[in-house]
C-alpha cells in the first residue's frame, strides 16, 4: 500500500486548481500524468532580471528591469498597429508595446505619470527602444511581485513559462516532509539538503550555476531516483535468489565432443567465462548473469558450452536473438556443432508456420527437442517446453525486461545468461541490469589484426569505387553500407539501391543488395551467396549491423558514416576483421562535419576498444541517445543524467546491497522510509517481494 503521506502526489493533474481538462492535457504531455510528475519537471533554464539599466543603457536582446515614468497613451491609426505607451526616465524614451491590446486595462495599469517597474526583452526598433509584452508591470511598491531571476522549464505549445511555473509551484505546496530515507553521513559528507529542500532549491536556481547536475540539491533528487532504481533491482534479485532454484551441473560429456570437434582452441577468457556460467549454474540460485564481449570476441561458443552443461543433464536450453538473420545465423554456427555432439538443435522464428513449426513446438512440449534458437517468436504462448532449465539471450539491448522475464517464465528457476556485443559502459550495466553477474570477454581469438581505418570525404567516392574493385580481384568480400536515417525509409532505400546499381554499373556482376524491406527468404539469399563467395560485394543498410557473421569479408565501406553514433559505427565496423587476414574499413563523409560528427570519426581511427568507444560515446551524445530508452528497456530517469551522474550509480548499487544486508525486508524505520522512496518513483512493484510488504 502507498503511504498516506504521499496521496496528495498521486492525483490527477485536474486537482490543480486552475488545471482543466486542456491544460492538465498539455500539461501531461510535458511532464507526466500526476502532480508527482511536475515535482520532477526540473527547470532548464533561467531568466535573469537583475539587470535593472537606465533606459539608454538597455541594449536590444536584452531581459532588463526598469523603472519609469508613463508619459502618454499612443493609441494606433490602424487595427494593424500595435497600441503603444510611451514611458521615460531621465535618460530617454522606452515604448511599451501591445498588440490585440485590451486599452481599459492598459489604462488602469499604466496611468499617464505613474512610476512603474517593468521587465521583459528590450528590442530596438526604427530608432526606438521598445518592450513588447513586457513579462512584468508592478509599482515601486509592489517590486516584490516581479521575480527578479525566474526559473524556466521545458515548454511546450500552448503553454508558457509563466503558466508552467504556476502548477510546479502548487505541486511543490502539496509536497510533503518525508522521512529521511539517507543516512545522516551520506548527506553530510555530501553536503545534501533534505528532500523537500533539495526539491525547493531544484527549482528555485539563483543563478546558471544552480542548473548543473552536480549541484547539491540537484545531485541530492537524482540519487533518490538512483537509489529507487538499484533498490528495485535488489530486491528482485533478492526474491529470485530465495526462491528455490535447481542446481544444474553437467558431467561435461557433450562439452567435451564438442571441444574436440571445434576448429580452435577456446581463449583463456572464454575458458575462465565458461568456468564462471557453470559455477553459477550449479548453484541452486538462478543464475542472472551477463556475458559482456565485443563484437567478434566469441560469446557463440561460450554460450554453446552453457547449452551443453543444461543439456547433460537431460532439460532443455533456448537462445533468443532480436534478428531473423541473427538466430539463423546462430542456428547455422551452432548445428553443426550440436550435431557432433548428437545434439537435437532447431530453429523457431516468425516465418515458420504450419507443420514445420507444429513438429517444433511438439517436440519442445514433450522434450525430444533439446535446444531451440529463435526470435520473438519463442514469447508466443504456444510455445511451451518439458524442462527448460536455460535461457541464453543475445543482444539483449533490444529486448525489454518483460520479454527476458517471459521467456524464464517458461521453465522452472531457470538460469538465464545475457550475451551482449555492445560493451555497455558501468554506469549502464547497473542501471539496466542492477545486480547481475558479468562475464567478461576481454580477450579476442589469436591472430585477430587491428582493422586499418580510412576516413575520406564524399569527394574521394571514384577513387573508393576503383579501391573496391581492385581488392574483389584481389579476392576480398566488401561490405558497403549506406545509412537508414528512419526520417524516410523510401529514400534511404532508393539510395542504397541507387548505389547498388552504379556499382554494378561499375564494377560488374556479384553485386549484391540486402535490406530491411526484403522478404526473409531473399534475404537469406543474398547473405548465402555472399558468405559462398558468388556475392563479393553487398550493398547492404544496417541490417548487418548485429552479429552477423562472415569472416571472409575484410573492407567495409560506410556511407554518410557521419550520421551514425559511434556505437553503431563500432558495430558496423566488427563485421570485418573477423578472420586472420587484414581489414579495412573506408568511412565516407559528407562535409560540413559537424564538431560531434569530427569527434566521432576521429575516435572511430583511433582505436577498436570497444569499452573506450562506447564510453565516449557516452560522453559525446548524452545518455539518452545512446541506445534509445524504448529500444533498450533502460529505465527512465527524470532526475539522473546518466551521462552526469555515473558515479552514483556504483555508489547507490553498493548502498542498496548495504541496505538489503542489514534489513532484508525493509522493516527498520529507515527501510520504511525507503519503502515510500520506492512508492515515490513508481518502483512499487518490488515492494510485493518483502516478506512484511
Ligand atoms: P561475437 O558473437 O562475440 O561477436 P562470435 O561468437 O560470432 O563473436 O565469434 C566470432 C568469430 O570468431 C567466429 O567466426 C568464431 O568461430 C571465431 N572464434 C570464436 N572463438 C575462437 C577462438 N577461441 N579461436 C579462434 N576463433 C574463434
Ligand atoms: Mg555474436
Amino acid at each position: 500500500m502507498r503511504p498516506e503521506s504521499l496521496y496528495p502526489l498521486f492525483v490527477p493533474l485536474t486537482s490543480l486548481s486552475g488545471a482543466g481538462p486542456r491544460l492538465a492535457g498539455l500539461l501531461e504531455r510535458l511532464a507526466g500524468p500526476q502532480v508527482v510528475d511536475l515535482l520532477w519537471h526540473l527547470p532548464t533554464t533561467i531568466i535573469d532580471r537583475r539587470f535593472t539599466p537606465k533606459i539608454a543603457e538597455a541594449p536590444a536582446g536584452r531581459i532588463a528591469t526598469v523603472t519609469v515614468t508613463v508619459d502618454a497613451h499612443l493609441p494606433p491609426t490602424s487595427s494593424r498597429y500595435p497600441y503603444k505607451i510611451r514611458c521615460r526616465d531621465e535618460t530617454g524614451f522606452l515604448h511599451l508595446v501591445f498588440f490585440h491590446a485590451k486599452v481599459e486595462y492598459l489604462q488602469r495599469l499604466l496611468p499617464i505619470g505613474a512610476v512603474r517597474v517593468v521587465s521583459g526583452r528590450v528590442e530596438h526598433f526604427n530608432n526606438e527602444i521598445q518592450i513588447a509584452h513586457p513579462d512584468y508591470i508592478a509599482p515601486p511598491a509592489e517590486t516584490i511581485s516581479v521575480a527578479m531571476v525566474e526559473p524556466v522549464c521545458p515548454l511546450t505549445a500552448g503553454l508558457t513559462a509563466k503558466m508552467v511555473g504556476r502548477f510546479v509551484r502548487m505541486a511543490l505546496d502539496q509536497a510533503p516532509d518525508l522521512p529521511e530515507w539517507h543516512d545522516s553521513e551520506l548527506l553530510r559528507r555530501h553536503g545534501w539538503p533534505s528532500w523537500r529542500e533539495a526539491l525547493r532549491s531544484a527549482h528555485t536556481p539563483a543563478a546558471e550555476d544552480d542548473l548543473a547536475p552536480g549541484h547539491p540539491a540537484r545531485e541530492r533528487l537524482a540519487y533518490d531516483e538512483i537509489l529507487a532504481n538499484q533498490l528495485a533491482l535488489a530486491l528482485v534479485r533478492q526474491a529470485a535468489r530465495r526462491r528455490s532454484g535447481r542446481s544444474v551441473c553437467g558431467d561435461g560429456s557433450l562439452q567435451r565432443r564438442v571441444l574436440a570437434a571445434l576448429p580452435f582452441a577456446l581463449t583463456g577468457a572464454q575458458t575462465r567465462c565458461v568456468q564462471e556460467i557453470l559455477a553459477d549454474m550449479a548453484e541452486t540460485a538462478p543464475m542472472m548473469r551477463l556475458l559482456q564481449g565485443d563484437v567478434g570476441s566469441g560469446k557463440t561458443v561460450v554460450a554453446l558450452m552453457a547449452f551443453l552443461n543444461a543439456l547433460e543433464t537431460g532439460a532443455q536450453a533456448a537462445l533468443m536473438a532480436p534478428t531473423e538473420i541473427l538466430a539463423r545465423q546462430h542456428h547455422a554456427t551452432l548445428a553443426p556443432l550440436a550435431e557432433a555432439a548428437g545434439v537435437s538443435i532447431a530453429l523457431l522464428t516468425g516465418r515458420d508456420t504450419g507443420k514445420a513449426r507444429k513438429a517444433v513446438l511438439a517436440a519442445l512440449a514433450e522434450g525430444s527437442l533439446a535446444l531451440v534458437i529463435g526470435t520473438h517468436a519463442l514469447l508466443q504462448e504456444a510455445v511451451a517446453f518439458r524442462d527448460l532449465a536455460l535461457v541464453v539471450i543475445d543482444e539483449q539491448h533490444r529486448f525489454g525486461v518483460h520479454q527476458r522475464l517471459a521467456l524464464a517464465g517458461k521453465g522452472n528457476a531457470v538460469d538465464m545468461l545475457v550475451m551482449t556485443a555492445t560493451p555497455i559502459p558501468r554506469t549502464f550495466t547497473l542501471a539496466l541490469y542492477g545486480d547481475m553477474d558479468i562475464s567478461r570477454l576481454d580477450e579476442k581469438p589469436p591472430g585477430r589484426q587491428r582493422i586499418e581505418t580510412v576516413v575520406k570525404p564524399v569527394s574521394a567516392l571514384a577513387d573508393v569505387v576503383a579501391a573496391v574493385g581492385r581488392a574483389r580481384i584481389g579476392g576480398a568480400r566488401v561490405y558497403w553500407v549506406c545509412p537508414l536515417v528512419a526520417e524516410s525509409e523510401t529514400t534511404d532505400l532508393a539510395a542504397a539501391e541507387a548505389r547498388h546499381a552504379a556499382l554494378r554499373a561499375a564494377l560488374g556482376e556479384g553485386v549484391g543488395l540486402v535490406h530491411g524491406r526484403m522478404k526473409g527468404s531473399e534475404r537469406d539469399a543474398v547473405m548465402a551467396a555472399f558468405i559462398a563467395g558468388a556475392v563479393t560485394l553487398l550493398v547492404a543498410t544496417t541490417v548487418i549491423e548485429v552479429g552477423v557473421d562472415v569472416p571472409a569479408a575484410t573492407v567495409m565501406v560506410i556511407e554518410h558514416a557521419e550520421r551514425f553514433g559511434l556505437a553503431q559505427l563500432h558495430q558496423l565496423r566488427g563485421r570485418v576483421g573477423r578472420g586472420t587476414e587484414r581489414s579495412t574499413c573506408l568511412m565516407l563523409y559528407a562535409p560540413p562535419l559537424g564538431e560531434t560528427a569530427r569527434a566521432r570519426l576521429a575516435i572511430m581511427r583511433e582505436t577498436d576498444d570497444g569499452f573506450r568507444i562506447a564510453e565516449e560515446d557516452l560522453r559525446l551524445r548524452g545518455a539518452g541517445e545512446l541506445l534509445g530508452t524504448r529500444q533498450s528497456g533502460l529505465p527512465d530517469f527524470r532526475l539522473a543524467d546518466l551521462a552526469a551522474h555515473g558515479k552514483l550509480f556504483a555508489m547507490a548499487h553498493d548502498d542498496a546491497s548495504l541496505i538489503l544486508a542489514r534489513d532484508p525486508d525493509l522493516a527498520t524505520p529507515r527501510g520504511e522510509a525507503l519503502r515510500t522512496l520506492l512508492y515515490l518513483f513508481a518502483r512499487d512493484v518490488v515492494v510485493k517481494t518483502l516478506r512484511s510488504g
